[in-house]
Order: C-alpha cells, then structure tokens, then sequence
C-alpha cells in the first residue's frame, strides 16, 4: 500500500508529478482541483456551490471537502493506495484525514512537500495551459507543444484556467501561505514529512519520489 499526499504550492507541479506517478505505481491520482472543476464543467449542485469560490481562488468549505474525498476515497480503486494532489489543504482537512484513514485501516506512507519559490510559481502557471480534452499540462516556456498552442495528443486548443491569470494566482499564493502551509508543520511534527526541491525538473523529482516508496516497500518487506 502507498498512500501518499502530496503537498507544496499552487504550480508546484503536484499534479504534473502525480499524472505519471500514477502510471508507475499503479495507484488512482485523486486531485480535489479536479473534482471541483468538473464538476462545474459538468453543471452539477456541487459545481454550483463552489464555482464562484474557485474562480476567486478562494478555498471551498472543509466540510464538502472532506465529504468528497471520503467518498472518492472508499471507492475499490484505492485499496492499493492512491496520491492525494491538493488535499489537505487547512490542518482541519489534515485531521479529518487521520480520522479517514483510521477508519480504513490504512497508515499515511508520506506527505511529500514540494518546495518552489513564489518567483518560480507565478512564472509557471502565468504560461500553464492545458488540454481541455485529455488534461494534458504544457508549459509555454518549458514545455510547449509542437505546434502553436495545440495539444500533441488530441490536436485541440489549448486553454488557460480562469485562476491561472496573474491576480489570481497571487491570491491563490496568499491563501497557501495563509492555510496550507501549517498542514506541513502538522505533518513534519507527526515524522510524516518529506521535502522534495520541485524545481529540478519531472524526470528528477519523479525518481526522488519513487526513490522514497521504494525504500519503504523494501523495509516492509525484511
Ligand atoms: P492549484 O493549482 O492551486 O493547486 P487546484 O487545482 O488544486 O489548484 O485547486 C483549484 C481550486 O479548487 C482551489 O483554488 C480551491 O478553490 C479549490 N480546492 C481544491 N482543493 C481544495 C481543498 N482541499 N480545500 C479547499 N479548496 C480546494
Ligand atoms: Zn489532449
């Protein structure tokens, strides 16, 4: 079982890292993010309640939260475990956690904390865009697609998120540092902490990660 959440601001590449992760480790990518956006793409009661939070870059209510990532998380497909992307994101989310994952039998293997300076941030997710079909994440300086803003895959225009725009996203920063970041002292203080440096690049913060379960699956197994 490797039951990981992933931690660290907004366009720490958290859910870049967790795409392919997912792939190697053959565990569910459960981004809270995502959930809500299609929820609001798909016009359901939950997209109603937190579209408007979304798009201020505000956060959603703990209470709906954590009812969808309980629900998410007693579905079969995380027995085996599961990355957590963008949850907890306040230290009461933290908790409620703990108490689910009590519940489940299950054991946190670790919170992995993605460091990125805000500089970095604001750069990167000013010229993120993304794949409206397949969820494919480009970088306009880093990692463009081969033709002019078309997804490689699906040959569709790519879009911006509607709080990925400057302002936006300096008040997304400022929620962090506000909410998310004590979810990290929570962590380190239970000895459940570990930092990863998220500006080496993919391939890099990729094999840290799987370096750390790794070690971790070869102990449970002497
Ligand atoms: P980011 O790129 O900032 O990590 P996400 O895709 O994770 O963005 O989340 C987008 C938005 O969804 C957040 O700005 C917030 O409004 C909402 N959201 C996602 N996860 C949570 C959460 N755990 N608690 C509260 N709000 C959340
Ligand atoms: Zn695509």
């Amino acid at each position: 079982m490797i039951d990981l959440v992933f931690l660290g601001p907004p366009g720490a590449g958290k859910g870049t890292y967790a795409k392919k992760l997912k792939e190697i480790l053959g565990i569910p990518h459960i981004s809270t993010g995502d959930i809500f956006r299609e929820a609001v793409a798909s016009g359901t009661e939950l997209g109603e309640r937190v579209k408007n939070i979304l798009d201020r870059g505000e956060l959603v209510p703990d209470d709906i939260v954590n009812e969808v990532v309980r629900e998410r998380l007693s579905r079969p497909d995380c027995e085996r475990g599961f990355i957590l992307d963008g949850y907890p994101r306040t230290v009461d989310q933290a908790k409620a956690l703990d108490e689910m994952l009590e519940e489940m039998g299950k054991d946190l293997t670790w919170s992995i904390f993605f460091d990125v300076p805000e500089e970095v941030i604001v750069q990167r997710i000013t010229n993120r865009r993304i794949c409206p079909k397949c969820g494919r994440i480009y970088n306009l300086l880093t990692s463009p697609p081969k033709e002019d803003n078309l997804c490689d895959v699906c040959k569709v225009p790519l879009i911006q998120r509607e709080d990925d725009k400057e302002e936006v996203v300096r008040k997304r920063y400022k929620v962090y540092m506000e909410n998310t970041f004590p979810v990290i002292g929570y962590y380190e203080e239970k000895g459940k902490l570990r930092k990863i440096d998220g500006t080496v690049g993919l391939d890099k913060v990729v094999k840290e990660v799987l370096r750390l379960v790794d070690k971790d699956q070869n102990a449970t197994r002497d």
